[in-house]
This record gives structure tokens, C-alpha cells and sequence, in this order.
């Protein structure tokens, strides 16, 4: 099974290094802007995609320049504490990443194999990544609504952690201080 899913890694790298190059993008490059369009306010800093793409705070750091200088995002400065600095999206940013996920081959591959009902699949594939996780120590990143600490509040939802209310779009994105309910 390890071998299957490193050949279907492989595939896909191969074409998003493709889609990036024709943008001058290396794959590391589109995979920093990815989880930047799909990552909550907690989560969009430098340090949260060095964590998360488990690479050197250096090489992070020159992708994350290249793809401001080429207007892919932009930096913020944080309201509250000025030492904390915001990676965002900009919008030819969003819609870059919009065209390359899913792959044209993935997307074509899935509709032909229907039979494979995309919920259990996509389960197990969550199960998978969850132990691993676990087992090597690593964050979750995984959507706010499946947190231990999210909570209902008037009518709507607040993170226990921060104490701050979550908008219904908040709530489906991945952040860095995500746990799953033990
Ligand atoms: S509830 Fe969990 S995932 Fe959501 S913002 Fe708070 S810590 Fe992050």
C-alpha cells in the first residue's frame, strides 16, 4: 500500500511541477501557496507553513519571497501584536491555486472510478494520516470543526482556545493548534 500511494504522490507532483513551472513556480513554491488559501488566521504565518511543510525555516522563507515578489501573496502586519506578521493570498493568488487542485489527471482519474465511493475512501485516507501523525509527533492541521476545543456559541461557534468567535467559513479551515478530541 505505501508503495501505491508514493507512485500517486509521485504522479501528482510531477504535475503540479508542471502547472507551477509554467508560472515559475517550483512545487514547494505552489504547496506553500496552497495551504496559505486553505488555512485559518492562527495559521498564516511563516512559521505555521514551516511547520507544516516540515522544511527548513530558510528554504521557507525564500519561497514564501518568491511568491510575494510574483504577487502570489502579500504580507500583513498583526492589528493587535506587531511582531506577528500575516501571509495572505492575494486573489491571482487564489485562483492559481484554484486551477491546479484537483490535477487534470486526478480529477479525470477519480470520474472514472466511480465505484470507489469517495467518502469511505477519503476516510481511511484520513484515518491513515491521523496515526501517522500521531506516531511521529507531528501537528494535525486538520479542519477547526473537528477540534477539541471548538465549542457552541450562540448559535454559533467560539474557539476554546483563544476564547474568539468562528465565522462558518473559519470553521472548515486547517490550523496549527488543531487536536483532534482524545
Ligand atoms: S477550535 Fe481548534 S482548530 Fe479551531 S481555531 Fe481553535 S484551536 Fe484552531
Amino acid at each position: 500500500m505505501q508503495y501505491l500511494l508514493e507512485r500517486l504522490n509521485n504522479l501528482l507532483h510531477m504535475e503540479v511541477r508542471s502547472f507551477g513551472l509554467k508560472y515559475g513556480l517550483l512545487p514547494i513554491q505552489i504547496e506553500a501557496l496552497t495551504y496559505l488559501t486553505r488555512c485559518n488566521r492562527y495559521s498564516d504565518t511563516p512559521q505555521a507553513v514551516t511547520e507544516y511543510l516540515g522544511l527548513t525555516k530558510g528554504t521557507v522563507s525564500q519561497s514564501l519571497k518568491v511568491l510575494e515578489q510574483k504577487g502570489f501573496l502579500r504580507k500583513q502586519q498583526d492589528t493587535q501584536d506587531k511582531r506577528i506578521v500575516h501571509l495572505a493570498p492575494t486573489t491571482m493568488g487564489r485562483k492559481l491555486i484554484e486551477q491546479s487542485y484537483p490535477t487534470k489527471s486526478f480529477a479525470s482519474a477519480r470520474a472514472t472510478t466511480k465505484s470507489l465511493p469517495e467518502g469511505k475512501l477519503e476516510e481511511i485516507l484520513r484515518e491513515l494520516l491521523r496515526e501517522m501523525q500521531y506516531i511521529t509527533n507531528r501537528k494535525t492541521f486538520a479542519a477547526c470543526y473537528t477540534c477539541r476545543f471548538i465549542e457552541p456559541h450562540q448559535k454559533k461557534y467560539l474557539c476554546g482556545l483563544t476564547k474568539k468567535p468562528l465565522s462558518e467559513r473559519e470553521i472548515e479551515l486547517i490550523c496549527r493548534e488543531h487536536q483532534f478530541p482524545s
